[in-house]
């Protein structure tokens, strides 16, 4: 790790979030096919295109920088995602399992927007606010995320799994 200057933790930060997003695209797909939950199904699916094109904004901004985001490992992705997979393959009440992946997909959420958070602020300290822009999209993004598992939680899966 390069913490020589702030510059360098900034992209360090940008590496740590491409290596987690990607990490996330590809687990993605099997978490919405163990939801039961219509509604949590959907929410967890519609994610996965919506991190795809995060990867993307973040290939985008190291383009930008000059720099390859390539080369992390992004290891609390990896606990998030192992959190997730350990429930996947649970038994127990289908309805409470949905209410335990939700959890685990808010976890996430939470994750990302801590990160995209910093990222943001240090794009902002350093004068670059074009790439500022795109991190408040992401930023965004995984706020709307939050938002709806919250509602589907609230609605929904929580009510499922109490009765
Ligand atoms: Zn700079
Ligand atoms: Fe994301
Ligand atoms: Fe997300």
């Amino acid at each position: 790790m390069n913490l020589d200057s702030f510059e360098n933790l900034f992209v360090q930060k940008l590496r740590k979030l491409y290596d987690a997003e990607t990490q996330f695209a590809q687990d993605q797909p099997g978490l919405a096919e163990v939801a039961g939950d219509e509604q949590l199904r959907a929410a967890l699916e519609a994610h996965v295109e919506v991190t795809k094109g995060q990867v993307e904004r973040l290939v985008q901004i190291g383009n930008m920088l000059g720099v390859t985001l390539e080369g992390e490992t992004c290891e609390a992705a990896k606990a998030l995602i192992k959190e997730g997979q350990e429930i996947a393959k649970e038994g127990g009440d289908p309805f409470v399992k949905d209410a335990a992946l939700l959890a685990a997909a808010q976890g996430v959420e939470h994750y990302e927007i801590a990160g995209y958070g910093t990222a943001s602020a240090y794009a902002r300290r350093l004068g670059h606010k074009d790439i500022d822009k795109l991190l408040q999209q992401t930023l965004a993004e995984e706020r709307g995320a939050d938002t709806l598992l919250t509602e589907i939680a609230e609605t929904s899966v929580n009510e499922q799994a109490a009765s």
